[in-house]
């Protein structure tokens, strides 16, 4: 560590520290968590950096559970659960990345228990499992399987506890509320590090390494109302933008069904799992004629779409008839205490509502983003070119929501994020211990790079225009929730991009208050919301250009879901001046493992239509 203070471009003295390390991690969710412990039980000398503590990021959220076939609670196998998955993602998710998630998913769970999370148990002593929405049967026949392994209804509170305590007795170290700005890239565009603000004393941190990995998270916060924290505005996202990288299929945007109406908070799916159902004002279970066989537990997308139905066409709840009731008051009080006792709590608090004798207010809110940082299935951050889709940007890496594999493709199952947090949180620990050399010298950050980040965050700080951060960010906000909503249109699209484009150019216009170093929240939500909308931006766009619906992108001009046409992945690179180009990649359809040594029949993964 050495320590110097020099100015910035525009003048202001910044005290810098410098670090070296072997690999550098950018967020301590469940993702950034499993990746560094990982590397530092391979003995790699591990950083972590995390704007929040450690336990209260998103994952601490989690309720419902995590999916891998352990066939505790009755039969399954990781085939059935790759073609749920396969399904779920509306044939847009890589099959590889998909495939390798599955099939390492219970070692991944077994992983955890022996770390030591505390899951629910069955009777026998093994680790509970619930049924969750898409997750079935038989290739798709059904009935629900129960393949989601459960601590109670806290089940990433108990997985971030777990690996916090085994990262730090495996000594990695963490710099914890240090918000990271800036990727530091060299000339020929290989990730050498990162810059951090440690929020506690103004101090800048100059992490040079020989791998970084992004674990920064989701960025639901670009909408109105999410149920994603306010920490999650795609800081990842934006630094991958700014290193001139692309985001991957940002158009899809999942809705969760259950969102408590007014408030926004989760009531878990695990609360149909569980035996809860939704009901319109006329009181009918309409799910059953949606979605005959699934029902209430069809996909995500599926369901947040018959519900925005429904209240559409008038049989909205409410003074408004603008929600949806969910009921769990049938459900055995002993079971909802023991089973669900977090969103009890929720419902009583937010809705007001005592689930044992009332129902949930709810509605569809934004909950997760299946786009991202685009990355192999070991997490090795993607820069195609035309001629080479799959070519690696170097010392780069992008695990969690932050990333996109693409294991969920144009929709997540539930329970499928988790695993995908500790699958590839771990992938990306054993990649980094074949590739980082542990005897060569770590490079030395690239003097051009840290310029042009420190000159933009003095930018920031001094920036003096006439409009308030909050302004903007609620403009930024109410044309998301508008024009890139659950369903959408050209018109609605043409006019989302219209709005974010002129809000693009506003940035200019900001005003940031507060010129301090200390815990300075006015630059830190003025840089959130630049990284947001590079986000957001990309989302609009890609989701304009796309002229079909799959999984969460639901357009009511062009209907059908298009193969031929539009079976790829949307690339997005955004410019400094908000341009974005899109380009294209096609999806892995090939699977990695033979028929024969095992392997799933690839006629059983075709695209087919997509009915629960
Ligand atoms: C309410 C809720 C319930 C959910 N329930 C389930 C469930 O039951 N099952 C399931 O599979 N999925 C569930 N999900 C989805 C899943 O929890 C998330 O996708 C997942 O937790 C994301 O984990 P992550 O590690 O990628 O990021 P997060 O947990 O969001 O962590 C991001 C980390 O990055 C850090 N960070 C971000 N930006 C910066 C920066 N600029 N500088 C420094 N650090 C930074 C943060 O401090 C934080 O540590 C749920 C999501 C929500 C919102």
């Amino acid at each position: 560590m050495a320590k110097d203070a020099k100015s910035g471009s525009a003048g202001s003295a910044y005290t810098y520290v410098d670090h070296k390390f072997d690999v550098v991690i950018v967020g301590a969710g469940g993702a950034g968590l499993r990746a560094t412990l990982g590397m530092a039980e391979q003995g790699l000398r591990t950083a972590c950096i995390t704007k929040v503590f450690p336990t209260r990021s998103h994952t601490v959220a989690a309720q419902g559970g995590i999916a891998a076939s352990l066939q505790n609670m009755g039969p399954d196998s990781w085939q059935w659960h790759l073609y749920d998955t396969v399904k779920g993602s509306d044939w847009l998710g890589d099959v590889d990345a998909m495939e390798y998630m599955v099939r390492e998913a219970p070692a991944a769970v077994y992983e955890l228990e022996h770390y030591g999370v505390p899951f629910s148990r069955t009777e026998e002593g093994k680790i509970y499992q619930r049924p969750f929405g898409g997750h079935m049967m038989n290739y798709g026949d059904g009935p629900p399987v129960q393949r989601t392994c459960a601590a109670a209804d806290r089940t990433g509170h108990a997985i971030l506890h777990t690996l916090y305590g085994q990262s730090l007795k495996n000594n990695a170290q963490f710099f914890i509320e240090y918000f990271a700005l800036d990727l530091i890239m060299d000339d020929d565009g290989t990730c050498t590090g990162v810059v951090a603000w440690n929020l506690d004393d103004g101090t800048i941190h100059r992490f040079s390494a020989k791998m970084v990995v992004l674990a920064t998270g989701g960025y639901g916060r670009a909408y109105l109302s999410a149920t994603s924290a306010h920490t999650c505005t795609g800081d990842g996202g934006g630094m991958a933008v700014r290193a001139g990288l692309p985001l991957q299929d940002m158009e899809f945007v999942q809705f969760h069904p259950t969102g408590i109406y007014g408030a926004g908070c989760l009531i878990t799916e695990g609360a149909r799992g569980e035996g809860g159902y939704l009901v319109n004002s006329e009181g009918e279970r309409f799910m059953e004629r949606y979605a005959p066989s699934a029902k209430d537990l069809a996909s995500r997308d599926v369901v947040s779409r018959c519900m925005t139905l429904e209240i559409r066409e008038g049989r909205g709840v409410g003074k408004l008839k603008d929600h949806i009731f969910l009921h769990l008051d049938h459900l055995d009080p002993a079971v909802l205490h023991e089973r669900l006792p977090g969103i009890s709590e929720s419902a009583k608090i937010f809705a007001g509502v005592d689930v044992t004798r009332e129902p949930i207010p709810v509605l569809p809110t934004v909950h997760y983003n299946m786009g991202g940082v685009p990355t192999n299935y070991w997490g090795e951050v993607l820069n195609p070119t035309a001629t080479s889709p799959d070519q690696i940007s170097p010392g780069l890496m992008a695990v969690g929501e932050a990333g996109c594999a693409s294991v969920h493709g144009a929709n997540r199952l539930g329970s499928n994020s988790l695993i995908d947090l500790v699958v590839f949180g771990r992938a990306a620990a054993i990649r980094a211990g074949q590739v980082v050399d542990r005897t060569s010298a770590v490079p030395s950050a690239n003097p051009r790079s840290l310029e042009k980040i420190m000159d933009r965050f003095d930018r920031l700080r001094h920036a003096n225009g006439g409009t308030p951060t909050a302004v903007l960010r609620d403009k930024m906000q109410r044309a998301m929730q508008e024009d890139a909503a659950v369903f959408r249109t050209q018109e609605s699209l043409e006019q989302g991009c219209k709005r974010i484009s002129a809000i693009w150019g506003e940035l200019k216009d900001i005003k940031v208050f507060d010129r301090s170093m200390i815990w300075n929240s006015d630059l830190v939500e003025t840089l959130e919301l630049e990284n947001l909308m590079a986000n957001a931006i990309a989302t609009v766009y890609g989701a304009e250009a796309r002229k079909e619906s799959r999984g969460a992108h639901a357009r009511e001009d062009f209907s059908a879901r298009d193969d031929a046409n539009w079976r790829k992945h949307t690339l997005a690179k955004v410019g400094e001046d908000g341009k974005v180009t899109l380009t294209y990649r096609g999806v892995h359809t090939e699977t990695t493992l033979p028929m024969d040594k095992g392997g799933i029949d690839p006629a059983k993964i075709a695209p087919k239509a997509r009915v629960y």
